[in-house]
C-alpha cells in the first residue's frame, strides 16, 4: 500500500483516476471511496482529532460509492456511535449472515499482535513490511473493527471476548482460525428478527 487515506491515516492504496481531480481511494479501514482533491486537502489542512477521523471512516465505511467532497467536510457526516450491545448485536449479525450453519466455525482470521492494541491505524510502511499472509490478517483485522465500530484492537477483543463470550455467552469454542456461535448466541439472532 502506498498511501495513506486522507480520513483515517492508515495504508491505503490510491488508483489514479483520469481528467478529473479527484482520488479513488481503498483504504484498509474506509475500504472504497472516493474524495475531491479539494476535500482531501481540507482534511490534510485541518486539525481534526483522530476520534472525529473515525466517525468520519465509520460513516464512509458505511456508504460505500459516495464522493467525498468539500460539502460533506465542511458538515462533518459524523455516525452516532451505537451501544456495546448494539455493536455485539450487529456483529452476531454479520457472523450469521457469513456463517449460517449452527454449529459451524464462524473464521476470524486476524491477527492484532503487530499493531498497539490502542492504535486505530498502521502506517504505510508498517503495512509494506509485513508478509502477505499477515497482510491479509491486519486486513480482516480492520474489517472487523469496522462493521463493529470499533476504535481499535483492544475495543474489538473486549466486545468479542468479555462481553459476548463471557458475559452473554453468545460466543464459544475459541481456536486459532475462528468462534462458533452458542446456542444462546443462535436465540438471540432469532428474537433479533
Ligand atoms: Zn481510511
Amino acid at each position: 500500500m502506498e498511501y495513506e487515506c486522507p480520513i483515517c491515516q492508515c495504508a491505503a492504496i490510491s488508483n489514479p483516476v483520469g481528467g478529473r481531480d479527484i482520488l479513488d481511494i481503498e483504504c484498509l479501514r474506509c475500504r472504497k471511496y472516493i474524495i475531491t482533491g479539494t476535500a482531501a486537502a481540507m482534511l490534510d489542512g485541518k486539525s481534526i482529532s483522530m476520534d472525529d477521523r473515525l466517525l468520519l471512516s465509520m460513516w464512509m465505511f458505511e456508504n460505500q460509492g459516495v464522493e467525498l467532497d468539500s460539502e460533506h467536510i465542511k458538515n462533518f457526516p459524523i455516525v452516532d456511535m451505537p451501544s456495546l450491545h448494539e455493536r455485539a448485536c450487529n456483529l452476531i449479525r454479520e457472523f450469521a449472515r457469513r456463517n449460517p450453519s449452527m454449529g459451524d466455525e464462524v473464521e476470524l482470521d486476524f491477527v492484532s499482535k503487530h499493531i498497539e492494541p490502542t492504535a486505530t491505524r498502521i502506517s504505510r510502511d508498517e503495512y509494506a513490511n509485513l508478509n502477505p499472509k499477515d497482510q491479509e490478517k491486519v486486513k480482516a483485522l480492520f474489517e472487523w473493527m469496522s462493521i463493529s465500530r470499533c476504535k481499535n484492537s483492544s475495543e474489538l477483543i473486549f466486545l468479542l471476548v468479555d462481553y459476548m463470550t463471557d458475559d452473554l455467552g453468545w460466543l464459544k469454542d475459541w481456536t486459532v482460525t475462528g468462534v462458533t456461535i452458542s446456542p444462546s448466541g443462535w436465540i438471540n439472532l432469532e428474537e433479533q428478527k
